[in-house]
């Protein structure tokens, strides 16, 4: 694990590729924000965004933040809030309506459903949402990967009593060094996100695209929140449990 000091400059570098990135395209760089990522990361990478001040960070698995999260806040009394960002599979999306303050991760009407229920059983008033739009249209991603299907789902999370639907979320597919890919995937969602808002009549203000290697691309494309693990943290630990 790196340490504060070090990780305190990997913030500064990303902020400026942000700064950078805003500048190409006339943006604020107020308007994107950063969620660290901290999954397969031990409960330092939490504690240390939390201590530079972000507000959340982003985990990929249930189990892990389950453990990470108690441990986080046996240590810690600065309020964090937890976002899932990887895929939920359906046997643990109860878990899930406990522990994370947004699951950015929906992506089939079936888990809708099932969000609503145990939001519904456990209490929940507002769960904060993304759906994940499989922009990219890459057989190796998690999301629905036409507007038709992403419509359907839409609509069925604007329909819930639990559900706030804030957006969109995308990943996208691993490209060559030009980004070509990755930028179209982007556009994409982007035009996805303003139809839908036109076809509901109703603001979807988050899209949450961007990783360490694409955030300029996402950027340029109009992202409000780049998700970004390496560029902070550095390389994962896979052998974490
Ligand atoms: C791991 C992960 C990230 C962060 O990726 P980096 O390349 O390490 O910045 C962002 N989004 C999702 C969905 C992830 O699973």
């Amino acid at each position: 694990m790196l340490s504060f000091e070090e990780f305190s400059v990997n913030c500064a570098r990303v902020r400026e590729r942000v700064a950078e990135a805003c500048r190409l395209c006339g943006r604020n760089p107020e308007d994107v924000r950063l969620l660290p990522v901290t999954k397969n990361h031990p409960v330092e990478a939490p504690l240390y965004a939390a201590r530079a001040g972000f507000a959340a960070v982003g985990e990929n698995r249930v189990q892990e933040t389950e453990l990470k999260r108690s441990e986080y806040f046996t240590q810690s009394a600065a309020p964090l809030r937890w976002e899932l960002i990887g895929h939920l599979q359906s046997n643990k999306a109860r878990n899930a309506v406990r522990l994370f303050d947004r699951i950015q991760s929906v992506d089939s009407i079936a888990l809708v459903q099932k969000l609503e229920r145990f939001c519904d059983e456990l209490g929940r008033e507002r769960l904060p949402i993304l759906l994940q739009a499989n922009a990219g249209n890459d057989p190796a991603k998690f999301g629905t990967g036409d507007f038709d299907a992403l419509r359907s789902l839409t609509e069925a999370a604007l329909s819930g009593a639990h559900l706030q639907l804030d957006g969109l979320m995308c990943v996208a597919p691993i490209d060559d060094d030009s980004l070509e890919t990755a930028k179209r995937c982007f556009d994409t969602l982007r035009i996805w996100r303003d139809r839908l808002e036109t076809e509901f009549g109703r603001p979807l203000p988050e899209l949450s695209m961007g990783m360490s290697h694409d955030l300029a691309p996402a950027v340029a494309a109009g992202s409000t929140m780049i998700r970004i693990g390496t560029a902070l943290f550095g390389e994962r630990d896979y052998s974490r449990p």
